[in-house]
């Protein structure tokens, strides 16, 4: 009898899931993908996006193009509720769609933690077509200001300031974060890039929260009144509600916890990969694209062995995280474990990666 399984978003591991359907169809399964938008956008090259070194379409995958060639059903839809127990998913605007198997690749938000938002800054999450569609509008402002220390907030306001180095476009990148700069890596680490944000022109502010928005300026934990001519939220990740508001157990943050075969803890038939989900074993990794782009093959081949009733594989996080941060202007902060450099080597192996990458997909 043919099942029914629903891949829910477009992220980092479905588009591999995707792939090696292509490539490997599960048999007697009927294959659904469910996502918002018909591009996956990836992360790796936003920074260059941004900078204009990589135009839209290098940085994006086509992925109604993509479940087509895999034999997968595309549906141009946002999940809003999942029924475990009734085995249906809920998508805005009323759809349902019954399963036998799902899985979740939805990614997180970053809205502002305690700040007083304005409607239009809501959305101005993750790399999706919302914020590109807020960046050509910041390059040309005067004083864009990124909320978030993180490697994303960093990247951007490096990309940014190249920008406008490159295209001869007066003004300051500022960026304000609530712990220091890049404080999930190491202090060597941040106290590099903080200098090398510094010799670029870029104003940052550490320890100080944005708490209110206004429309020039905003206000922060220290009192501080940060004047901006427009903002971009990169401030961590947030959970989609829908996982909470499904009655599913989730973390203190709201993303579902998941065993080290990518299933959800109370229900095997949920399978979850990426930012959407914590890892029961490893709960405080963090939330990056590397470990979407590293659980996709596991997520895969465990939909796989889950519709033939085999032994599912463990997913294992690597010990050390490559990083290498684009500086701008062709260069790049590159981290791994003990050993740090910043040079246009690096770069070039960035862009390397990041080119081999999409290439898979195009
Ligand atoms: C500017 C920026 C730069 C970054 N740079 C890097 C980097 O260089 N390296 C790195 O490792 N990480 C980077 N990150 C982090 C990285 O973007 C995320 O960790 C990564 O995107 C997570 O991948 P994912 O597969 O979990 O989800 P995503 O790739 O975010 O994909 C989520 C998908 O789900 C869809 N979706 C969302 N909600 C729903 C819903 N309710 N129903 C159905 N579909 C839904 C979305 O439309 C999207 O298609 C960066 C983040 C930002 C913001």
């Amino acid at each position: 009898m043919t099942r029914r399984l629903l891949l829910v978003g477009a992220g980092h591991a479905h588009i591999e899931v995707l792939r090696s359907m292509k490539e490997q169809p599960i048999q007697h399964v009927d294959v659904c993908l469910i996502s918002p938008s018909e591009h996956f956008y990836y992360s790796g090259m936003i920074s260059g996006y941004v900078e204009g070194i990589y135009s839209l379409e290098e940085v994006r995958v086509d992925v109604k193009r993509l479940a087509h060639e895999a034999g997968v059903h595309f549906i141009r839809k946002r999940a809003s509720r999942v029924y475990p127990n009734f085995k249906k998913l809920f998508c805005q605007g009323g759809a349902v769609y019954p399963f036998d198997l799902i899985s979740f690749d939805i990614g997180a938000k970053s809205q502002p933690g305690q700040l007083v938002p304005s409607p239009e800054y809501s959305h101005m999450n993750d790399p999706n077509k919302k914020m590109v569609e807020q960046i050509e509008e910041l390059r040309q402002t005067s004083q864009p200001l990124i909320v978030g220390g993180g490697a994303a907030g960093c990247e951007v306001a490096l990309a940014l300031q190249a920008y406008k180095a490159r295209n001869e476009i007066p003004g300051q990148v500022r960026l304000v974060s609530s712990s220091s700069v890049l404080n999930s890596i190491s202090k060597r680490t941040a106290k590099k890039l903080r200098s090398i944000m510094e010799s670029k022109g870029i104003q940052v502010w550490e320890q100080e929260r944005a708490e209110v928005m206004y429309d020039d300026y905003i206000m922060t934990s220290a009192n501080n009144k940060i004047r901006h001519t427009g903002v971009l939220w990169l401030g961590g990740p947030l959970a989609d509600p829908l996982f909470e508001a499904s009655g599913i157990k989730v973390d203190e943050k709201g993303f579902p916890f998941v065993t080290d075969t990518l299933q959800f803890t109370d229900y095997e038939f949920i399978f979850g990969a990426g930012d959407c989900v914590t890892l029961e074993t490893y709960p405080n990794i963090d939330k990056s694209g590397v470990h979407a782009v590293k659980q996709a093959p596991i997520l895969y081949e465990n939909l796989r062995r889950f519709s033939y009733a085999k032994e599912l594989t463990v997913y294992e996080p690597q010990k050390v995280a490559l990083y290498i941060l684009s500086t701008g202007m062709k260069k790049a902060l590159l981290v791994y474990g003990p050993v740090t450099a910043h040079n246009k080597r690096a770069w070039k192996l960035k862009n390397k990666i990041d080119r081999e990458y999409m290439d898979k997909y195009k």
